[in-house]
């Protein structure tokens, strides 16, 4: 199954790919992630990648493709894509790769939620930089508080995750990524799927296993 996971910063997605990477046993490539990796790793690619992703704008089109396409071609199995495509361009390119693996795209699933929440949301997001779970100050606090409740460490805010970013980032969903919707409306050849991200988490995560069930029985 090759699944895309759509909707604005900060609607679940990330959370909702871990919980489905455990019951379908699928792979998540998640842009974002791979980007902060090459960030990390201190190379020239990474620094130019931090030139965009600090501003909360979109990484150019030619570096995404490229890296994402290198990403898929090395996956076996269901493929769980998170944060790409972000622009028709991205969605164009994908296609292309999707065709020449032969596996194409089964579903597109948009987590929808709205600007306020998501706000909220960000802001309050952390993680523990050993093990990479995912927490809420507000809504799904470390029991240890301001550290890891499995690893005890400090946890981390993303450097991107401040209010001025945010307003960024969701403008640029705005402009650039909602017509990556249009474009499979279109095409019509994967399913769409539509979640309500402002759900509890489990509530989500069952709403979308049943779509998935649903298009794989
Ligand atoms: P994310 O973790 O998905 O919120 O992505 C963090 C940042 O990485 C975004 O704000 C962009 O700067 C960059 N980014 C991630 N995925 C893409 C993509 N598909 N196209 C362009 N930029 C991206």
């Amino acid at each position: 199954m090759r699944v895309v996971l759509m909707g604005p910063p900060g609607a679940g997605k990330g959370t909702q790919a871990a919980r489905l990477v455990d019951m379908y046993g699928m792979t998540h490539l998640s842009s974002g992630d791979i980007f902060r990796a090459e960030k990390a790793s201190g190379s020239e690619l990474g620094e130019k990648l931090n030139e965009y992703m600090s501003k909360g704008a979109l990484v150019p089109d030619e570096i995404v493709v490229e890296m994402m396409a290198k990403a898929i071609a090395a996956v076996d199995g269901s493929l769980l894509l998170d944060g790409f495509p972000r622009t028709v361009a991205q969605a164009e390119a994908l296609d292309e790769t999707l065709a020449t693996l032969e596996r194409p795209l089964d579903a597109v699933v948009l987590i929808q939620c709205g600007d306020n929440v998501i706000v909220e949301r960000i802001v309050n997001r952390r993680s523990c930089p050993q093990c990479g779970k995912g927490f809420n100050l507000v809504t799904m606090p470390s029991a240890k508080g301001e550290n890891c409740e499995d690893c005890d460490v400090a946890l981390s805010q993303r450097e991107d995750d401040t209010e001025e970013t945010v307003r960024q980032r969701l403008e640029a969903y705005r402009a650039q990524t909602e017509p990556v919707l249009d474009y499979y409306r279109n095409k019509g050849q994967a399913s769409m799927l539509d979640i309500n991200g402002e759900k509890p988490i489990d509530e989500g995560v069952a709403d979308l296993a049943k779509a998935l069930n649903a298009l794989e029985a």
